[in-house]
């Protein structure tokens, strides 16, 4: 499809004109392919995200998970284009289907992102504290991301603002939307920076571990209210996290991140129950299981995540995996596979033919 301007005809970058004749409910509402973000800084290149494909269907809970530093929030920003210099989006693909065009968030131009930022996808950051202005009062920058995105007044702002403070669960907010940031707890500062993300009615929310910072208690609290907004709007989610736990209450899929690229991804149940790739099985190896007894021994993931400046050859995790090949692992990349009788794909050697 040719690059086109949906308005005008006028060709702009990263926007194709409807989609491909099939309707808007037919199609993806996410379509990242090959997708590469990468810092070139003083020490060397940094392949934060390395090749990474994914989509998210409407309506539809992706939690992507992996430990700290595998590349999950890069992946995530990118998306968004929010990557700070010197990171820099170097290739791949990551479309947003629209009612009528394709937007290719890798290489739309500034007005074209910002017909998906907020209105089509919207982003919620694990410390809510750092993502707001101490200076100004929760009315004010709430009502802000509403009158921007809704041309509201400032009275409608106030009155939409005071209903999204509601919405999420922030008691007797026709006081507390004149406080500020500081005044609020952890918890209730998600919930405002979640309201924030509502307010614009996007059809994706991404929380990047969004219960990070937050006791057990409210960490459950803020799960329950992300579920009950998905379920009340449809909207999909994908959910950024570390912890197995969380992903497992919350989502329908899953996509496993190692060195910036998927390693396995599938429905929820296939992977938490029969993972296939050694280090998804190495990470479930290394959280409790529910009726496995306070006895019973928990193994950490062998080694830790590499240096970003030195990527192992061959399959990146190979100097980690119990089940390495000499030879084989350390020379060659594993690209995913698809089983027929399996939705999702792999990428270990294991499971290519010639392996065996
Ligand atoms: Fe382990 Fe080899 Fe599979 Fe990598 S390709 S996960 S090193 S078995």
């Amino acid at each position: 499809m040719d690059p086109v301007d949906s308005a005008g005809g006028g060709r702009r970058p990263g926007l194709t004109k409807g989609g491909g004749g099939t309707s808007v409910a037919d199609r993806p509402l996410l379509e990242v392919e090959g997708l590469h973000t990468q810092f070139r800084t003083d020490d060397g290149l940094v392949r934060a995200v390395d090749g990474v494909d994914l989509t998210i269907g409407r309506g539809e809970v992706l939690a992507v998970v992996g430990e700290s530093g595998c590349g999950k929030s890069i992946m995530a920003r990118s998306i968004l284009r929010l990557i700070d210099k010197p990171g820099r989006i170097t290739g791949g693909h990551i479309r947003v289907h629209t009612e009528d065009a394709v937007v290719d968030m890798a290489t739309a131009d500034g007005p074209a992102v910002r017909t998906v930022r907020g209105r089509k996808i919207a982003m919620v950051f694990q410390e809510p504290i750092a993502a707001m202005s101490p200076m100004h009062t929760l009315g004010n920058q709430l009502g802000e991301a509403v009158r921007l995105h809704e041309g509201a007044d400032k009275k409608e702002a106030r009155k939409r603002s005071v209903e999204l403070l509601r919405r999420v669960g922030i008691p007797a907010p026709e006081r507390r939307i004149d406080e500020y940031p500081f005044q609020m707890s952890g918890g209730m500062l998600q919930r405002v920076m979640i309201a924030m993300a509502l307010s614009c009615g996007p059809e994706l929310l991404i929380a990047d571990e969004p219960t990070t910072a937050l006791d057990v208690t409210t960490q459950a609290q803020i799960l329950d209210l992300l579920r009950s907004l998905q379920q009340d709007t449809g909207m999909a989610v994908m959910l950024i996290t570390h912890d197995l736990g969380v992903a497992a209450q919350m989502a329908d899929r899953v996509a496993v991140m190692y060195l910036g690229r998927v390693v396995e991804d599938g429905p929820l149940d296939d992977v938490f129950r029969a993972p296939r790739h050694p280090y998804t099985k190495a990470l479930l190896g290394s959280v409790p299981k529910l009726g496995s007894g306070s006895r019973a021994r928990l193994t950490p993931v062998r080694g830790m995540v590499p240096s970003a400046y030195r990527r192992p050859s061959g399959c990146p995790f190979h100097p980690r995996c119990d089940a390495f090949m000499a030879g084989r692992c350390d020379v060659t990349v594993p690209t995913p596979v698809r089983e027929p009788d399996r939705p999702g794909a792999v990428s270990c050697l294991l499971y290519e033919e010639d392996s065996a």
